[in-house]
């Protein structure tokens, strides 16, 4: 375990330390997982949310009821069933924070289970729910579930979400009781962030016990009170990708888009640093387009794209390591597993 200073020192280095870094972070993960990349496939079902996060396009100031889509359960299954037809085994539905997502996802999970003869793993990214919500999810079917803690210090979070992370890490912890499978994540470079913090975001997540972990460079979208803010480092980010993998060698850790958006070839450079996860978007572009988390001119990661960059760091695309931790009302699969 390395300690909270030494993850400082490794979060800034750059260089030959950091090529020495990102090779100790591959050894790891071709060590417990292989040379494989765990594929997914988002579709994103509402472009609404009840948060106003300083750093969103999203956010609940800038809902515009006339451009909202809802998804209904039926086109999340006919989203699956292209999911499905493409060869990927983790679904995952993403959507800002509103408590109608609950009722369509809930009711589209069984059917989406019967679609794949239950060797699927549904992950989902919807929010913050009440505990009975989370209950009917898990019960539906679902695997999984992304509540990133975006960042650990208190009073930045509280800044940045205008709600308290004390109250997000009891969400995450309920998630943790029920049997989901959870991910966490931070963001690099907010305004007024310390180094420090970010080595904190990894222990935190450590702490909490989660089983995913993604870091994702901060953005400056317009449209938000921060689109004149500098962006995050996409070299930190890619240090503490690199980190979570040696600190937590069974995370799974995604290379996200966004380090495209700040560097060209910069999700390819998150699988040099130990990544061995990666979304393809599945959304429809009449939706994707709509779906502002990111902002406009946001990078979208389509299947021939995924294909070709896995190709060049020579790794090979890979279903979900989670396919036998299924909750007991679910949809039954045959009890063999990939991994
Ligand atoms: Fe909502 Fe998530 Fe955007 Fe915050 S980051 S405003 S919770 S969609």
């Amino acid at each position: 375990m390395l300690t909270r200073r030494e993850l400082v020192h490794l979060l800034t280095v750059h260089g030959d330390e950091q090529e020495e870094l990102f090779a100790e972070a591959r050894r790891v993960r071709d060590r417990v997982f292989g040379p494989r990349v765990v594929v997914r496939g988002v579709t994103e079902l509402n472009n609404v949310c009840r948060v106003n996060c300083e750093y969103c396009p999203m956010r609940r100031e800038n809902t515009r009821e006339n451009e909202a889509f809802h998804l209904t359960a039926d086109e999340l299954v006919e989203s699956a069933r292209r999911v499905h037809d493409a060869g990927v085994d983790v679904v995952f539905f993403q959507a800002g924070e509103v408590p109608q997502t609950t009722a369509p996802v809930s009711e589209a999970i069984p059917r989406v289970r019967e679609i794949f003869d239950g060797r699927v793993e549904v992950l989902l990214n919807l929010g913050n729910k009440r505990r009975d919500e989370y209950e009917r999810l898990r019960e539906a079917g679902a695997t999984s579930y992304i509540l990133k803690h975006e960042t650990s210090d208190p009073a930045l979070n509280l800044a940045m979400r205008h709600e308290s992370l004390d109250s997000r890490l009891n969400h995450m912890r309920a998630l943790l009781d029920l049997g989901f499978k959870v991910g966490t994540g931070g963001i690099v470079g907010l305004p007024g962030q310390s180094v420090e913090s970010i080595a904190d975001d990894i222990l935190l997540a450590t702490d909490l016990g989660v089983h995913m972990c993604s870091f994702s460079p901060f953005v400056p979208a317009p449209g938000t009170p921060l689109e004149h803010s500098a962006r995050g480092s996409s070299e930190v980010t890619l240090n503490a990708i690199a980190l979570s993998r040696i600190v937590n060698p069974g995370w799974l850790v995604p290379s996200v888009s966004a380090l495209e958006k700040t560097t060209g070839g910069g999700q390819l450079r998150g699988f040099l640093a130990g990544a061995n996860v990666m979304t393809v978007n599945f959304t429809l572009p009449v939706h994707s387009d709509r779906y502002l988390i990111y902002g406009k001119d946001r990078f979208v990661v389509r299947r021939d794209y995924a294909r070709e960059l896995l190709r060049r760091v020579d790794l090979e695309p890979a279903g979900s390591v989670f396919l036998d931790e299924q909750p007991a009302r679910a949809v039954p699969g045959p009890a063999t597993g990939t991994r």
